[in-house]
Order: structure tokens, then C-alpha cells, then sequence
């Protein structure tokens, strides 16, 4: 088929993503840019600018792709705008209680002492979506020319430059044909383009692939966050209450946690983080979430509730080591997409809108100097590095990688951390890629290893299997397009991957998107139900023969949690 013709738009600055990171961007670019211009207003010296800025999303709003509830850190809020509350803000409410539980399978051990880093006095319960949403407002008040329902697709690269980004096309059939409604994807050229793209960012991975951004760096680590939202019972709640567990339902040497916050109106957050560099082939992460509930602490909670949202997306909690460079000719890098979150804390919102914020001043510096080098652009790294957000990720640098040989040993790995500011007995701790990490089914079992495990089954009000949940999170997309998860060998799945180690994309897949099915004849065969895709990056991360390429379907389509 003949590559059809494209519109091009051109603009100064690019941003991909319109989360947290890349609006806080585009917010202090434009302040930056007023600031600049008055001042030449003022004293007459250099030339006025006039940029324009794009922010392209690839969810259907501003938000449609946010996991709400939250523990917000208002560091990076306040300095982006220090009357935030003022200002409308749409925050929950001020944190008000923190508790850190142990869990066994039938009790619970309250921390007697909160550990610092997980005290959040003086933090916000608040719902990202809603968050993002009054962003946006602020964003496209400003002047930012704001497009949900557009997916960056692939970069534009010249030399060793990014010049842009081509968004996806739009009306193709499952077939790869045109539609009716055919729209090729555009070219949009920008003199400096900020990937914001979240964990396991598409544009991201090839860049770094390509320029070999990560060279001298630790790998890039992922958790999942699964999670679902509540109505309880009218004044049940305490708005402003923050619970982390550790334990069940997860073994000792997995990573991860859960995670529950009391917001305004009775709604309840709870979600359960587990590391994605886990070892039993056979562990179910969504399943695995659904006994979470099931706990006698817990359980409780939700009586009387009603589900509202489910959702589930990638965390990258490789840490300060793992943050590649996040610049070259034209480009900067920013939040997750680059691994800029705090793992300890589980917080990345406030590290990530700190880090758009010193991209746009970097952005704003290079355009006036005229210089889009790489060069000239590292000094965002450097900037990122020497800021409270660089000296907060560095002071926990070690803390996932303490974690690899399980719960007990990652407790006290983290203790001496802790009182040896991030150091603990050997700076840095190894790490290594999750998918590598996964026991084949022989080495977790032995000679006879179990049937393959059954997922979550509804049991009529508090546990939900995954097609019930995927219900639950709004995901939609145009049926009648190409699968975007890209699978570059499915004899692989049929048989490698069947033997050694049970199909685990039918497990660690929150959505049910992979299921192996009989084929005609015997034997097994990948079906694919992209359309029930949430957008959380796992099987791409996950996959041990690293085989599934996570590519961005239509704009527009995917989760819509805006709804909260
Ligand atoms: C379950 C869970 C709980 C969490 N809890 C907390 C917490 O309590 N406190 C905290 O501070 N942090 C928390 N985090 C982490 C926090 O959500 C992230 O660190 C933060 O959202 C990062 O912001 P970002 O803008 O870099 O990325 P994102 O918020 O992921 O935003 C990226 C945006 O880019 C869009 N996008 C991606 N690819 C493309 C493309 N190709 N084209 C166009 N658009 C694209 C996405 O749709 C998305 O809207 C949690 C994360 C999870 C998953
Ligand atoms: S297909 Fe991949 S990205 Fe989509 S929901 Fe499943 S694991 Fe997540």
C-alpha cells in the first residue's frame, strides 16, 4: 500500500503525554516564557518569543488514562503554583492518619512506628484524574494547545536528532486496509519534543534502544499497581486515612505491597503493587489483588461497598541507577518514562512534575540560546540530578534492588540504607531485568508441576474475575483495528513458552487479553483480545522471551477513568 500523504504541523515544543509530568511542563514553560518576555518588555535587551506548544494525549480526555487516588507530595505543586488550594485544586484531603500493617493470612501487625519516608504528614489524599483534569484547565488557559485522542505513534529522527513525532493512523481495519474513515496519522515537527509518556514509554524505548541511553545505567525495573475504587457505606470513611500492608497475599520473596486511602464522598482506593521481576510462573497478579480483599482485615472495609473503577498500570521502580539519559539532540526525557520515582515511597507525581518543570526551564533556555544539542540539553540532567527530586531518588537509591532476594533481607537492607542515607552495605546493590528473573516451571515445581491456576472467579459482590473488572474500568477501543500487541513469534507461545513456563501472559495480563486456546487439530494457539487492553505495559515488560511489543492502538481508546 502506498505510504499515504501526510499533513505536517509544526511547532516549537512538543509534549507527549498529559499526565502529571507533561503538563506540569507545559505550565512552567509558559510561565517561563511570560517571565521572559516581560522582562524584555521591561529593560529592551534580546527579543521577545512567541512559542507555540502542543501536548498530545493518547486517551480520549485529559485523564482518561490516569490511575485516580492518591498520595499527592505537594513539593512540585506548590512550586508550580504556590496558591494551589486557592487556585481550586481538586484535592481530597490533607493526609490525616498513617498506618503501615503487616499482614499474615488470617491477622494483622500494626508498625508501632511509621518509617520516615512512609509518613505522609502534610501530603494530600487526591484523585490523579481529577488532579490532571484541573491541570489541563490551567494548561489550555494558558494557551497550550491541548489534544486528547492522539497517540504518538512513532519518532521522527534525523541524524542524531528527534525532530518530532508522527501520531497513529486512524481507520484501519483488523486486516491492516483503509476504512471509510481512513486518516493518516500527521508529522509533528517541534524544535524541542518532552516524551512524558509514563512507564515503558513507546517513543522512550526506542530512543533509548537506538542512542543507547541507558549504557551505564541499571536496567529498567517495573512493579504493577492493580487496584480498584469503592463507594462505601455514607460516613463510613475517614477522609484522609492512609494504610500501606506488606505480606499476604504475596510470598516472601515477592516485591510489593498494598496500598489503601480514604477519599472525600466514601470513596476507597485499594490496590495491590506487585514487583514485576516476581519468580513463580504461576502467580497471578489480578487474582492475587481479589485475595487481598478477602483478608479478615480488610474485608471488613468494604462491606456494604460498591465497586466503581478498576484499573492497572506499570510503576518503574528501578530508581535513581535506572534513570537513562533523558536527552539528546532535541529531546528530553521526563517522570516515569525515565524512571524518575521515588520506589520507597511509591510516589512519582511530585518527582515527575519536578522533572517537567526543569525540562521546560531547560527548554526555554535552549530556544532563546538557539542550541537544541545534546549537548546543551544535558543540563537537565544535571539539573534533575542536583534538585530535591534527584537528592530525594538518590537518598533511596538502592532500595528496590535491596528487595531481589525477598521481603526479610529487603527489610534490612533498607534499615541500614536508611541510617547510611541510601548507601546501606554495598553502593550499588546489582540489579537486573525483571523478565530474566522468572523460574521456568521446572525450577519452580520440579519433575511434576501443578495444573495451570484458574483466575479470580465473581463471587457475587467483592471478588471479581478480570472480565468483570475489565467492565469495571471503561476500557474501550475501535474493534475493527490491527492488534497493537505486537507478538514477533507465536510458535514461541505454543511451545517454548507452553513447556517452560505455562503461557504466564494468561496470568500476569490484569485485562485478559492473552488466552491460549485449542486449536483446530490439537494443540494450542495465541488468541489475542486486544480490545480488553488497559494500557498497563506489563506483558511488554513481563514477557520472558521478550517477544510482545506494547504499541499504541487508535487514539481515544483504552481505559476511561475519568469518570471518578
Ligand atoms: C497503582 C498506582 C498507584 C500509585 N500511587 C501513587 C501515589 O500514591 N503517589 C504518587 O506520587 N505516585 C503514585 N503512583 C505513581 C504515579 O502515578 C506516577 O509516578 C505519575 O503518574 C507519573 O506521571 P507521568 O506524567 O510521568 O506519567 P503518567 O501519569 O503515566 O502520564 C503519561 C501520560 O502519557 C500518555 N501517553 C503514553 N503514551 C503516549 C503516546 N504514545 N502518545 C500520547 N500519549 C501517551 C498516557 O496516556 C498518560 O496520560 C502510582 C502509580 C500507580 C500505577
Ligand atoms: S495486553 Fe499488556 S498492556 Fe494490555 S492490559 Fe494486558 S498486560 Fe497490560
Amino acid at each position: 500500500m502506498a505510504e499515504p500523504e501526510r499533513d505536517v504541523l509544526e511547532v516549537d515544543v512538543l509534549i507527549v503525554g498529559g499526565g502529571p509530568t507533561g503538563l506540569a511542563a507545559a505550565i512552567r514553560l509558559r510561565q517561563l516564557l511570560d517571565a521572559h518576555n516581560a522582562r524584555i518588555d521591561k529593560d529592551g535587551s534580546g527579543d521577545r518569543l512567541d512559542l507555540s506548544i502542543a501536548l498530545i494525549e493518547k486517551g480520549n480526555e485529559i485523564g482518561s488514562h490516569a490511575i485516580s487516588g492518591a498520595v499527592l507530595d505537594p513539593r512540585a505543586l506548590r512550586e508550580l503554583d504556590p496558591e494551589f488550594e486557592q487556585n481550586g485544586c481538586p484535592l481530597e484531603s490533607p493526609v490525616t492518619e498513617d498506618s503501615v500493617w503487616y499482614l499474615s493470612a488470617g491477622g494483622r501487625w500494626p508498625f508501632p512506628i511509621i518509617p520516615p519516608p512512609l509518613r505522609n504528614h502534610g501530603n494530600f489524599v487526591a484523585s490523579l484524574g481529577k488532579v490532571v483534569r484541573w491541570m489541563a484547565g490551567r494548561a489550555e488557559a494558558a494557551g497550550i494547545d491541548l489534544l486528547p485522542g492522539f497517540a504518538a505513534a512513532a519518532p521522527l529522527i534525523e541524524g542524531d536528532a528527534l525532530v518530532g513525532v508522527r501520531t497513529g493512523d486512524k481507520g484501519i481495519d483488523r486486516n491492516g486496509a483503509r476504512r471509510a474513515n481512513f486518516e493518516p496519522g500527521i508529522d509533528i515537527r517541534a524544535r524541542v519534543t518532552l516524551l512524558c509518556e509514563g512507564p515503558r514509554g513507546t517513543l522512550t524505548k526506542v530512543l533509548v534502544d537506538r542512542f543507547k541511553l541507558d549504557e551505564g545505567r541499571h536496567p529498567q525495573v517495573y512493579a504493577v499497581g492493580i487496584k480498584e475504587v469503592w463507594e462505601c457505606p455514607k460516613g463510613s470513611l475517614t477522609p484522609g486515612r492512609v494504610i500501606h500492608t506488606m505480606g499476604y497475599p504475596l510470598d516472601h520473596e515477592t516485591y510489593g505491597g498494598s496500598f489503601i486511602y480514604h477519599m472525600a464522598d466514601d470513596l476507597l482506593d485499594i490496590g495491590l503493587v506487585i514487583g514485576l521481576d516476581y519468580r513463580n510462573p504461576h502467580l497471578d497478579p489480578h487474582a492475587q489483588f481479589q485475595r487481598l480483599k478477602t483478608h479478615p482485615a480488610i474485608r471488613p472495609m468494604l462491606k456494604g461497598a460498591k465497586i466503581l473503577s478498576y484499573g492497572a498500570k506499570a510503576i518503574p521502580v528501578g530508581g535513581y541507577y535506572a534513570v537513562p539519559r533523558p536527552q539528546l539532540a532535541g529531546c528530553l526525557i521526563a517522570g516515569d518514562s525515565a524512571s524518575m520515582l521515588n520506589a520507597m515511597r511509591l510516589k512519582g507525581i511530585h518527582t515527575g512534575m519536578k522533572a517537567g518543570m526543569l525540562a521546560a526551564e531547560t527548554t526555554l533556555e535552549a530556544l532563546v540560546a538557539g542550541d537544541t544539542s545534546q549537548e546543551f540539553l544535558s543540563r537537565y540532567e544535571q539539573r534533575f540530578r542536583a534538585s530535591w527530586a534527584g537528592r530525594e531518588m538518590y537518598r533511596v537509591r538502592n532500595f528496590h534492588a535491596g528487595f531481589r532476594n525477598g521481603l526479610l533481607p529487603g527489610l534490612v537492607h533498607s534499615a541500614l540504607q536508611m541510617i547510611s542515607r541510601g548507601r546501606g552495605i554495598r553502593d550499588p546493590l546489582p540489579s537486573g531485568p525483571g523478565h530474566e528473573r522468572m523460574r521456568t516451571l521446572r525450577q519452580q515445581f520440579g519433575a511434576s508441576p501443578p495444573p495451570t491456576p484458574e483466575g479470580a472467579r465473581n463471587d457475587g459482590g467483592l471478588v471479581f474475575d478480570r472480565v468483570t473488572d475489565i467492565f469495571h474500568s471503561g476500557t474501550r477501543h475501535e474493534e475493527d483495528q490491527p492488534v497493537h500487541l505486537l507478538v514477533s513469534d507465536t510458535d514461541i507461545c505454543e511451545t517454548r513458552c507452553r513447556e517452560e513456563y505455562d503461557n504466564p501472559c494468561q496470568r500476569f495480563c490484569p485485562a485478559a487479553v492473552y488466552e491460549m486456546v485449542p486449536r483446530e487439530g490439537g494443540g494450542k494457539r495465541l488468541q489475542i483480545n486486544a480490545s480488553n487492553c488497559v494500557h498497563c505495559k506489563t506483558c511488554d515488560i513481563m514477557d520472558p522471551y521478550q517477544i510482545i511489543t506494547w504499541v499504541p492502538p487508535e487514539g481515544g481508546g483504552g481505559p476511561e477513568y475519568v469518570k471518578l
